[in-house]
């Protein structure tokens, strides 16, 4: 049972508003990134494609990764999408509906012209709720709201069927996946910061969080470690510490006496 890393970013640039710094990553450590996926030969799925084989029992190739983006800022469109496009991988990016356009503290999020151009490039568009509230705390009725709301107006836009949701700040209860797939979403993404594996619930895929200070030298050694032991940081999570996937990833390497480099 191959565990398969679910990358988590937000904003790619330089700059942003204190409160953003954290999980904003810079163009060139994105790069480093895609390098390293590159350089391993790692295939993406979008996450309707990976749910789809959970839900299938299918197979997931080792070295599959899926990377998705939360929130859409504008970089989204133009520097993550076409980063990704010249290498030939996709990503899921999740909108707020009723953010698009608008300007949040220092930070453009996407147009309604750059959702369509991330689908013309390949990527899948998933909802993040209409307004970016947190679900949990809200009545059902509203959540069905901003549920049905969010995914309207982005199948009327793109003329296709959207049938993935990430939870904005990763909250959710069984009442709120309840809702979710009412809605008529086949999956939806958490956060957890573990990873993802062919038994996890399909409506609260774990995702693995990228900060500012993820390094390429991170990203290389959780691919590694996985096609050392490709259940080894799953069995990290399930004895539920709570896993900080990088070190793990790190601590894991360290156990199989694998040289990382840049690791003093
Ligand atoms: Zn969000």
């Amino acid at each position: 049972m191959n565990a398969v890393p679910i990358l988590l970013y937000h904003s790619v640039a330089d700059h942003a508003a204190r409160r953003d710094l954290p999980f904003t990553v810079t163009p060139a450590t994105l790069a480093g990134h895609l390098r390293v996926l590159d350089e391993r030969g790692a295939t993406t799925l979008t996450v309707s494609d990976l749910a789809e084989r959970f839900r299938l029992g299918a197979q997931v190739e080792p070295g599959t990764v899926v990377v998705t983006v939360d929130d859409a800022y504008a970089d989204t469109a133009e520097v993550l999408a076409p980063a990704l496009a010249a290498i030939g991988m996709t990503a899921t990016v999740y909108v707020s509906t009723a953010t698009i356009g608008s300007t949040v503290r220092d930070s453009r999020m996407i147009s309604w012209a750059q959702v369509r151009e991330l689908v013309d490039a390949g990527l899948e568009v998933g909802s993040h709720g209409h307004r970016h509230v947190p679900l949990d705390l809200l009545r059902g009725a509203t959540v069905l709201a901003e549920l049905t709301t969010s995914r309207a107006l982005l199948q009327d836009w793109l003329g296709d069927d959207v049938s993935t949701f990430a939870y904005p700040y990763g909250f959710h209860t069984p009442a709120v996946e309840h809702l979710v797939a009412e809605a008529g979403f086949r999956s939806a993404c958490a956060v957890k910061n573990a990873l993802s594996h062919p038994g996890d619930d399909v409506y609260a895929l774990a995702r693995v969080t990228v900060t500012r200070d993820t390094g390429a030298e991170d990203l290389a050694a959780l691919l590694d470690s996985l096609l050392q032991s490709p259940t080894l940081p799953l069995s990290t999570a399930r004895r539920r510490v709570k896993t900080r996937v990088w070190r793990g990833a790190r601590e894991a390497l360290r156990l199989a006496h694998i040289d990382i480099p840049g690791a003093s």
